[in-house]
């Protein structure tokens, strides 16, 4: 048992075990969430990146077009109020007057006049409801008397009755700025239109008025009227369109944003804000360079990807540390494991429900069963453990339990303990049980189960050898003690009787000495302390020497019948080949099958001796026709103190020690042995021996065969 249990572990793929692969298992699916941590802090600082640079575009953008609309309306409400003022001083009550009734002179005058009171416009004029230009100032005698009716400010003027606000244009006389005409109608009392008031308002007057408005530090702010002409900037132009411009593009179609893109006037790629004016029609842009949004963004995007690789630096540092400390617990984990596993003996574990936690593959093959996770089964499920009335132990009455209430090692004595195995088959097995803590806590309790087959079979084989030495030693000893009081005793016995009583005192001591000789064998072959001298010998010689022996009585065994030595019949041929052996142990062998032959038969029957040579080795058989073995008898035979539970055996004295020292003496000299018996009909015991080195390859094989071998 012991052994099959070696050689199956000796089988186990140890390497391949599965709770090794679980745990290697678990400690790559815990580097796998590492690497994917890693990845995701990666992946949310690179996003984070990308959306803070975009945030801080966003809020530069939107700075840009905040300042857009400021500077619009502040432009869009300066030009309001120049308008208004025009309008108001053009629906004076007094003016209607001064247009119908006065001479051209006068007009000049106020005009002029106009000129000194609001000098933030560039020129007035004073238009006839004709359209005859009537005044001027500044001064420009060929003019007067033109008719302007043409001009869109007329047009304009007179089809809506209200003031108007002319694209840019450029003025005639120098400087020759762009300017913007404002035109309000004048009417007389009774609201009929008399004139128009005419006030030109250079663009860059109009440049101040954003100054309230914050605008961005390095830029520029852009006017451009419906037609896309520039008024301010270095571009201004009454003459050339913009509108194409995206930015412009974008502002005259009524949108407010930022971009970047090209500036009229401007080198390079520009950030650009843009909004319409109001009531107008007009845009306003402002600019700057657009290194302005590249430069903050790189130091925006620059500090947070710093701050993004420290804390991916500081995710792999953790990460790495986890890992280490990962891999430092699974090869713990692998180590404990490995001890568990090289353990011989079972060891299993249990929560205090009695549920198994961890078991070992020793005790699994303990068990007969596969190497595999039986953990998770309850007790009765994991252990089959039966007491020495065979009843199931349960886990409450079993002592791992007790060990766990009690917190203190407990273990099994003497053989009452067993384990039942897959195959049916019941073990004797020890048990220590111990309770299982980590510091305070009880976990439950842990088992040690030994397989003590073999114990078990020693101290059986020790009491079989007191009992079987005690009994062979007495029946000798009871003739020895017998006979000499005999003698003692009676001082007339006479010579052939006092000789009888001699002869039986001497064959019990034959009888001691054997005994003692088949101990002593026993005990140097179970030590490994026999020592063959191996030569070559004569088998035919050896038997010889066995007959004499027989029949001189000297074999030790008490001779049932004085025959013994008759019954002999030797068939050896005496040319058969040398053997391979050392002569007295092959005496010893032969004696011991020879004399258990004559034994275990009734005479007059009679015991063969044969002997043939096959290949490099002679077959030598003992055969009888006495009691014969059966078939399972035939195993147990030459198993140490085996002897056959039968009457007709227990009738004949013996140790069963003979037929095992035989077996090891064959084994030992190169040669086998082997049984062929029939209950009741007879044995043949026959063992090899192997040839002499001199006797190999001489001879034909199977010489003696034919005439030898057959049936008694
Ligand atoms: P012993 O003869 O002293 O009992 P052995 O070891 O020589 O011991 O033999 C063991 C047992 O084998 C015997 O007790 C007997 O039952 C059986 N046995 C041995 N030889 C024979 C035989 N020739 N025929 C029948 N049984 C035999």
């Amino acid at each position: 048992m012991h052994n099959r249990l070696n050689r199956a572990r000796e089988r186990t793929p140890w390497d391949r075990r599965p709770g090794r692969r679980a745990a290697t298992a678990g400690t790559r699916a815990a580097l796998g969430v590492l690497a994917l941590f890693v990845a995701a802090v990666a992946a949310l600082g690179t996003w984070q990146v990308v959306s803070a640079r975009d945030s801080q575009v966003n809020v530069i953008e939107s700075g840009e077009t905040t300042a857009a609309r400021l500077a619009s309306s502040a432009l869009g409400s300066a030009l309001a109020s120049r308008l208004l003022l025009i309008s108001n001083l053009a629906g004076q009550p007094g003016l209607s007057t001064v247009y119908t009734r006065t001479s051209a002179s006068e007009q000049a005058k106020l005009a002029a006049e106009l000129h000194v009171v609001y000098p933030g416009f560039a020129s007035f004029a004073l238009v006839s409801a004709r359209g005859r230009l009537d005044a001027r100032w500044p001064e420009a005698p060929g003019e007067v008397g033109e008719s302007l009716a043409s001009q869109a400010f007329f047009r304009a003027v007179v089809r809506t009755g209200r003031p108007y606000i002319s694209p840019a244009s450029q003025q005639q006389e120098p400087p020759g700025d762009i300017v913007t005409v404002l035109a309000a109608p004048v009417r007389d009392s009774a609201h009929r239109l008399v004139g128009l008031l005419l006030a030109t308002l250079p663009a860059a007057s109009l440049g101040q008025f954003v100054g309230g408005a914050q605008l961005p530090a390095r830029g520029q702010v852009l006017m451009f009227d419906q037609f896309g002409h520039a008024f301010l900037g270095p571009a201004a132009s009454a003459s050339r369109s913009y509108r194409l411009v995206p930015a412009l593009a974008r502002a005259l179609s009524g949108r407010t944003g930022a971009m970047t893109g090209d500036v009229p006037g401007f080198r390079g790629e520009r950030l650009i804000g843009y909004s319409p004016m109001p009531s107008t029609g007009w845009v306003v842009l402002v600019e700057e360079p657009a290194s302005v949004l590249s430069s903050q963004v790189a130091a925006m995007t620059e500090r947070v990807t710093a701050i993004g690789l420290i804390v991916l630096i500081m995710a792999i540092g953790a990460a790495a540390i986890v890992a280490s400390l990962l891999k430092r617990l699974s090869q713990e984990r692998q180590r404990a494991g490995s001890v568990l596993a090289s353990v011989g003996e079972g060891v299993a574990t249990f929560d205090t429900d009695g549920v198994m936690l961890t078991c070992n593959p020793a005790l699994q093959l303990l068990c007969g069963q596969q190497v595999g996770a039986p953990a998770g089964k309850r007790w009765e499920q994991a252990l089959e453990l039966y007491d020495q009335k065979g009843v199931a132990i349960s886990w409450e009455s079993s002592l791992a339990a007790q060990a766990a209430r009690e917190g203190r090692i407990l273990a099994t004595s003497g053989y009452d303990l067993h384990l039942g195995r897959v195959d049916g088959q019941r073990l004797p097995v020890s048990m220590t049980a111990a309770p299982l803590r980590a510091g305070d806590e009880l976990l439950g309790s842990a088992v040690v189960l030994r397989d003590i087959s073999t114990e078990r079979e020693i101290d059986q084989l020790k009491s079989s050898l007191v009992s079987t030495v005690s009994h062979e030693l007495r029946t000798p000893l009871t003739m020895v003690q017998g006979f000499t009081e005999l003698l003692l005793a009676r001082h007339d016995l006479g010579a052939a009787r006092s000789r009888e009583a001699l002869e039986h005192i001497h064959s019990a001591a034959l009888r001691l000495g054997r005994l003692i000789d088949d101990l002593l064998s026993v005990s140097r072959i179970d030590a490994g302390k026999l020592r063959l001298d191996l030569a070559a010998v004569s088998v035919p010689e050896v038997v010889g020497e066995v007959i004499a022996l027989v029949a001189s009585n000297r074999s030790g065994e008490v001779a049932t019948s004085a025959d013994w030595a008759q019954r002999i019949v030797n068939e050896v041929p005496p040319d058969l080949p040398l053997v391979t052996a050392e002569k007295d142990k092959l005496v010893q062998v032969l004696l011991n099958l020879v004399t258990n032959a004559l034994k275990y038969s009734q005479p007059p029957a009679p015991v063969r001796v044969t002997a043939v040579r096959k290949h490099d080795y002679a077959e030598i058989s003992v055969i009888d026709q006495g009691i014969g073995l059966s078939e399972p008898e035939t195993t147990t035979v030459f198993e140490k103190f085996s002897r056959v539970d039968r009457p007709e055996v227990r009738k004949v004295s013996g140790t069963g020690l003979g037929l095992y020292i035989t077996k090891n003496l064959i084994e030992m000299q190169h040669g086998q042995v082997w049984v062929n018996s029939e209950r009741d009909r007879g044995s043949t015991f026959s063992f090899s021996m192997p040839l002499a080195p001199s006797a190999r390859g001489n001879g034909l094989p199977f010489a003696f065969q034919s005439t030898k071998e057959g049936a008694p």
